[in-house]
């Protein structure tokens, strides 16, 4: 085996204890369940990303955290198990240097959107972000039938040019990425992912069949930029929510 790649050097207590709260605020907010993962690209170099190692999200504390390189082999294993699927997240890193952090979950309500032909839009507007598109990953369309895992480079290269320009993605049969500049910005959206496909379905309910006026992709651009502020704003509350619970 390989040696271990080089670390692109310290990071801070609360960078790490951030990334760690990520994971429990993504639980208690119901996008991810024993499964589902949250990374952030390293502050100094961006050709390294944080990680937890593989267990269940709710449970993750600052010592879980591991370092990969973008072909996500780890740096500091130290026998912590990795994520079958974190290949999903160095694709991204390495083919979107704009974004810092991606979400990957397999949240409920927004499954059933890569199973159908009827697109996920933007209900409201902290969601605003869908209203740019929301493109779907076919895995059996370049690998036939797989167990529908993002499990190798490969197939995380395959996704990450699927998501495109885009910074959320469904994967069919399966679930779902959201992206964002930081931390803060990729948990917003993928907890507005979450509740804006929740409130489609009651929507879809209530216009049965009929026109639904969501935003187009003008007033998603828009209705976005106050997103950037709100998100802290969630922050803040969500991540106190953890600081109680923990001593981190
Ligand atoms: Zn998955």
């Amino acid at each position: 085996m390989s040696e271990e790649p080089a670390s692109g050097g310290p990071v801070s207590d609360e960078f790490i204890a951030d990334l760690a709260a990520a994971s429990r605020i993504l639980a208690a907010r119901g996008v991810v369940d024993a499964f589902g993962h949250v990374s952030q690209r390293h502050p100094d170099a961006p050709d390294r990303y944080f990680m937890c190692r593989a267990k269940a999200p709710a449970l993750a504390t600052p010592e879980d955290i591991i370092e990969y390189d973008l072909d996500s082999n780890p740096v500091n294993a130290d026998g912590r198990g990795s994520f079958l699927e974190r290949f999903i997240h160095g694709k991204i890193f390495k083919a979107r240097p704009d974004l810092n952090s991606v979400v990957h979950s397999h949240s409920p309500s927004v499954i059933p959107f890569g199973l159908v032909d009827t697109k996920i839009e933007a209900m409201f507007h902290n969601a605003a972000f869908l209203a740019a598109g929301v493109p779907v990953f076919d895995i059996s369309k370049k690998y036939g039938a797989t167990d529908m895992l993002v499990s190798d480079n490969d197939k995380g290269e395959t996704f990450a040019e699927c998501l495109a320009d885009k910074d959320v993605a469904l994967m069919r049969a399966h679930g779902s990425v959201a992206c964002g500049a930081t931390l803060q910005l990729a948990v917003f959206r993928a907890v507005f992912t979450e509740v804006n496909s929740r409130v489609q379905h009651w929507t879809m309910d209530l216009a049965n069949g009929g026109k639904i006026a969501s935003l187009d992709e003008e007033e998603g651009r828009l209705a976005d930029v106050p997103n950037n502020g709100a998100c802290m704003r969630a922050w803040d509350l969500w991540r106190r929510e953890i600081r109680a619970e923990t001593n981190w």
